[in-house]
């Protein structure tokens, strides 16, 4: 256990993690080391196994094999709910949301949740929701933070699909978290709204650690101080983001998609 005394600056350090679905080895060995305020970018061909990497570090899925630690606490057999409490959140490639309820009740259910979380005053919650002054402040702030001000007593259903992923950022942020796992954040975003998820990311406050799955290679580029590139369940890349382009592996499993489909990377 010494070893994990020196990874205590790093937020999330994997160790040998591997994980296979019947004979698809997805995960297959990572070592991944993400110091506390980095923004790093994921990526690599689909079904490369990026997005099992974060049910991986959630705890949604188990290990196979190696280890999981936050801030050098070693949580790989810990359930989900350990390590939200550690600081961890994150978002989901396909949309989580509560299409019938506004933009702020739906941060308000998320800030809620955090502080409470007993099922009997979930039931009795929406009967009386603004009586709860912190979360409701605290919903509103979520909301300006992730663009949404002016659209806080909005139903869900009737926000663009730009702001539905604002507001899962801004569901995610009501957590407070320290170390966030952004999935393919701008997937299906027009160009402006891929420019104010952009933003928005790299606004987010400098003690936030940030690891972001991102199709685009050049926003991932943009947005990422270190990227690691995952084909066929390993690590084959990592660097800066001019490492990385200049990676021989990297530029052939690159050129390779192009030729094939030129989609399929993320
Ligand atoms: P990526 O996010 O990089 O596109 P995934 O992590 O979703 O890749 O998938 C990696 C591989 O693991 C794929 O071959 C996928 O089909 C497989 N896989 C992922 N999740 C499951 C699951 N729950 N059951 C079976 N196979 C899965
Ligand atoms: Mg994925």
């Amino acid at each position: 256990m010494a070893a994990m005394v020196s990874d205590q600056k790093s937020a999330l350090t994997l160790k040998g993690v591997s994980r296979s679905f019947g004979g698809i080895d997805a995960v297959v060995d990572v070592d991944l080391v993400v110091p506390s305020g980095e923004r790093r970018a994921l990526i690599g061909p689909n079904g490369a196994g990026k997005s099992t990497l974060f049910n991986l570090i959630t705890g949604e899925i188990s290990v196979d094999h190696g280890q999981i630690c936050l801030y050098g606490q070693d949580l790989t057999e810990d359930p989900v709910q350990n390590r939200i409490q550690l600081g961890l959140g994150r978002t989901y490639q396909s949309s989580n949301l509560f299409m019938q309820m506004t933009v702020q009740e739906n941060i308000f259910l998320a800030a809620w949740r955090r502080g409470e979380r007993s099922s009997s005053k979930l039931r009795t919650l929406f009967r009386s929701w603004k009586k709860y002054p912190e979360q409701c402040s605290r919903a509103r702030e979520v909301a300006a933070l992730v663009g949404l001000a002016e659209k806080i007593d909005v139903t869900a259903s009737e926000l663009s699909h730009g702001e539905h992923r604002q507001l899962e950022l801004g569901i995610t942020l009501a957590h407070d978290p320290k170390i966030l796992l952004l999935d393919e954040p701008m997937a299906g975003l027009s160009a402006n709204e891929r420019i104010f998820m952009t933003d928005l990311i790299m606004g987010l406050r400098s003690h936030i650690t940030v690891v972001i799955i991102e199709h685009d290679i050049e926003t991932a580029f943009r947005i990422a101080g270190q990227v690691s590139v995952l084909h066929q369940g390993r690590i084959i890349a990592e660097g800066s983001p001019a490492q990385v382009r200049a990676n021989q592996g990297v530029q052939e499993i690159y050129t390779l998609s192009s030729e094939t489909d030129g989609e399929g990377y993320a």
